[in-house]
């Protein structure tokens, strides 16, 4: 069929068959389907959806486009955890080691940040001499020797992916279930993994602002994955705030660095030790969640989680030091305390104005070929439900200029609403799928 035919079916709202998208992909990835003919289905996907069965095939076909990591060699469950990303979402860093000491592989391919959310890769790419580019031979021997290993795509991982997403970005067609699922599973179903759990971030600082949206969105990611024979549980958590109180590079590693010791902020610990007992359930290695949660509690009281940490970090070349003494990493130049206006309690902390201050400090870029200063960023965040007294820090911004803290700091000053009455937090975990 001409690709031309099975643009008009579908922008006639009708459904693609299996072959008909496999011939599709097939010729965009190969360069015999323009970029031009792509978008066009693009956007008939866009306004006319896709059917679960249709979806499934385009997640299929899209993970098939190029190699899937053979995990055969590793006889533990291999299960990873994706995030659809938030401000201060640093939780795949501490979960990867934490779930690995419990038994279970962890191999995960993350991304880069781009707009206001970072990406895991720039965060580990903080720990001076850390090698996200390894390739697959390597990854599965570090995964060997220690549970986990945390890398960024190779050329040849889903290749349908990287095409198709940089074309989207440019013709409005990201925010798209059907291309968002498949995008999203086929990455992950590339892995090589037995078992997923996602988390859907839901509010002002996520992708998926509505319930209603999160809830599209985390169901049509469990279908796909259940219907490709893994084991997959989503939980739809809270990003109105940032989770923790840093946001940055460095920072977020030194936050990870915390959690893993025990002695991180209360909403960032308590989300990866769920997490990483979802992750365990999903494995198979507990029979509940609770089992799950004692089991990682148990772990990380014990210190072995961040010892597995320092092991993986200095297998990817990187310099295992710094984890356990901070001033070794880069520092900002600027430093600078941003005072509470008046006192009471905070009712407010917008996660969306913080994650644009945090990019103009540096730390995250616009367009993918920016750099990023790895030092900048935002640390001692105050929470919702604090008592804070005016003139008091409700947040430390770092940044390498003071033009870039000028620059961030109505942003910053916008962010934060603080009133007479205690504002309770609202629950981090608002749905489980
Ligand atoms: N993240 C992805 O990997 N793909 C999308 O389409 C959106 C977010």
């Amino acid at each position: 069929m001409l690709p031309q035919w099975i643009i008009e079916k579908k922008r006639n709202g009708e459904t693609i068959s299996d072959d008909e998208l496999a011939d599709f992909i097939g010729g965009y990835v190969r360069g015999d389907i323009p970029d031009y003919q792509m978008a066009a289905l693009a956007m008939a996907i866009y306004f006319r959806g896709m059917t679960p069965a249709e979806i499934a095939s385009l997640t299929r076909v899209m993970m098939q486009s190029g190699d899937v990591v053979d995990t055969s060699a590793i006889l533990l469950p291999k299960v990873d955890k994706h995030s659809t990303g938030g401000i201060g979402d640093k939780l795949s860093i501490p979960l990867a080691p934490l779930v690995a000491c419990c038994g279970v592989a962890v191999p995960m391919i993350s991304g880069r940040g781009l707009g206001i959310t970072g990406g895991t890769l720039d965060k580990l790419e903080s720990i001076p001499g850390y090698r996200t580019g390894l390739q697959i031979p390597e990854f599965i021997k570090v995964l060997q020797a220690c549970g986990c290993s945390m890398i960024g795509q190779t050329d040849r991982l889903v290749p349908a992916d990287r095409k198709l997403y940089a074309l989207r970005d440019v013709t409005a067609t990201v925010p798209s279930i059907p291309l968002i699922v498949s995008s999203i599973m086929s990455k992950k179903l590339a892995e090589g993994i037995d078992g997923l759990v996602l988390d859907v971030k839901c509010g002002r600082g996520a992708f998926m602002k509505t319930r209603q949206d999160a809830r599209a969105l985390a169901e049509g990611l469990v279908r796909v994955g259940r219907a490709m024979g893994k084991r997959v549980t989503v939980l739809i958590t809270a990003m109105d705030q940032p989770l923790g109180r840093s946001v940055g590079n460095a920072l977020e590693i030194m936050e990870s660095v915390d959690i893993l010791k025990g002695q991180g902020p209360e909403d960032s610990t308590e989300l990866t030790l769920l997490l990483a007992a979802e992750m365990l359930f999903v494995a198979g290695v507990v029979t509940s969640v609770e089992a799950g949660l004692e089991m990682v509690r148990r772990k990380m009281a014990s210190g072995e989680p961040f010892e597995i940490f320092k092991k993986m970090v200095r297998l990817h070349g990187g310099s295992s030091e710094v984890l356990d003494d901070f001033r070794r990493f880069p520092a900002s130049r600027f430093l600078i305390d941003y005072p509470a206006p008046v006192g009471g309690f905070v009712q407010d902390v917008d996660a969306e104005k913080l994650g644009r201050a945090s990019v103009l400090l540096g730390a995250g870029r616009v367009k993918t070929t920016d750099t990023i200063d790895h030092a900048a960023g935002l640390s001692n965040l105050m929470k919702i439900g604090e008592p804070i007294t005016a003139g008091a820090r409700l947040v430390t911004l770092h940044a390498a200029t003071q033009a870039r803290v000028d620059a961030a700091l109505g942003l910053v000053r916008e962010a934060f609403v603080i009133g007479p009455n205690h504002v309770p937090a609202g629950p981090l975990v608002l749905e489980r799928i």
